[in-house]
């Protein structure tokens, strides 16, 4: 498959302070990616990279094979084959949704006819019939994202970059709008570059996603693969699994530990070498029973919490740590049983690795 985007060790620092610390990876012809990670680690650095609007330390872009950006060159973005789709949208206030869907091509001098044949296209495939004529402050919110991704794909660019692009739009409108973007990505096969730190956006959007911190990839697969196998601590957080627990080895397999927890041992999926863990699952991935079952560990009831579809319930291991866990029922506090999590949802890291 063609490479449209090629990033090669780039790094990034503003003042003292190493911002990007070597990013490197390859982005197909038609295939979406998204970027994920905490606010501040880098994503719209590394997205205004690409686009030609900040320098780099070392490294280099490359476009369709050819180097946009080294240390000492930078193509200008309107010179490159991209389009990008801002945060907040971005739309000229003074133009109407059409003028500002029809901008670019204009400024390329496009023929006329070919332009309303376009616009026409863009209209139908992002539902923006009777509003061509609108100014963005008479558009939603959701209105000016669709006039705003229009603008990008009407200019047909070997990818489209978006940052952050529904952070704007209030939680339903954005379930929607991230299952109609990557639906109509799909169906022109645009090649997308999408940052965010919304883990279901990027699941909802990405064919693979680049797990990002503090500047550097901590992982890059499908989401699936990302979900299921989370390689790091950061990125096991990041993808929900905010319970841990310290523990000792007491035997190692393949790719899988035995650990102990007071009495008990579970066998975990090893992303370990030392025998002291951290061992890190996800809330709804535990199931509580009376008596010890496989691969259970002690525990006593803190406090329950009702969520409506189920009761978040705080617990304590018999080795005194915090978990929390999702059950149908209430459990009241002092309740002491056993929580089950499967040997492949539970992740054991080095206790000392990030
Ligand atoms: P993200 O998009 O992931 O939230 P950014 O790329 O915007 O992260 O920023 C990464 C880090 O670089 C942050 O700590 C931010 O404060 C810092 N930063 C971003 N832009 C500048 C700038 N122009 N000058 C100095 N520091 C910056
Ligand atoms: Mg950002």
């Amino acid at each position: 498959m063609e490479t449209i985007l090629e990033l090669k060790d780039i790094r990034k620092s503003y003042g003292q302070k190493e911002v990007l610390k070597g990013i490197s990876l390859e982005v197909k012809k038609g295939e979406i990616i998204s970027v994920l990670g905490p606010s501040g680690c880098g994503k719209s650095t590394l997205l205004n990279i690409i686009a030609g609007m900040l320098d780099i330390n070392t490294g280099k872009v490359l476009l369709n094979g050819v180097e946009v950006t080294t240390p000492k060159k930078i193509v200008p973005i309107e010179k490159r084959d991209l389009n990008m789709v801002f945060q907040d949208f971005a739309l000229w206030p003074h133009m109407s949704a059409k003028e500002n869907v029809i901008y670019g091509l204009k400024l390329k001098k496009t023929d006329p006819k070919i332009i309303e044949d376009k616009l026409e296209k863009m209209v139908e495939l992002l539902h923006l019939q009777g509003l061509m004529d609108q100014y963005p402050s008479e558009l939603s919110g959701g209105q000016q994202q669709r006039v705003a991704i229009a603008r990008a794909l009407i200019m047909s660019p070997s990818i489209v970059l978006l940052d952050e692009p529904l952070c704007n739009l209030d939680v339903q409108l954005r379930i929607e709008m991230r299952t109609e973007m990557a639906q109509i990505f799909r169906q022109l096969k645009t090649t997308v570059f999408h940052v965010t730190h919304d883990p279901s956006e990027a699941f909802a959007m990405a064919d693979r996603i680049v797990i990002m911190d503090r500047g550097v990839i901590d992982q890059i697969a499908t989401p699936q693969e990302c979900y299921l196998r989370p390689k790091s601590k950061v990125v096991a957080g990041l993808l929900g699994a905010g319970d841990h627990i310290k523990c000792k080895v007491q035997r190692h397999e393949k790719d899988s530990v035995d650990v102990i927890v007071g009495d008990d041992v579970l066998e975990c999926l090893s992303f370990c070498k030392g025998d002291d863990v951290e061992v890190f699952f996800r809330a709804e991935d535990c199931h509580f029973s009376k008596t010890a079952v496989e691969n259970s560990f002690k525990i006593q009831v803190i406090m329950p919490t009702f969520e409506g579809s189920a009761y978040r319930i705080k617990a304590r291991s018999f080795t005194g740590e915090e978990v929390t866990f999702l059950n149908d029922s209430e459990l009241k506090t002092d309740t002491v049983g056993y929580l089950q999590v499967p040997k492949d949802k539970l992740y054991a890291y080095d206790a000392l690795s990030d």
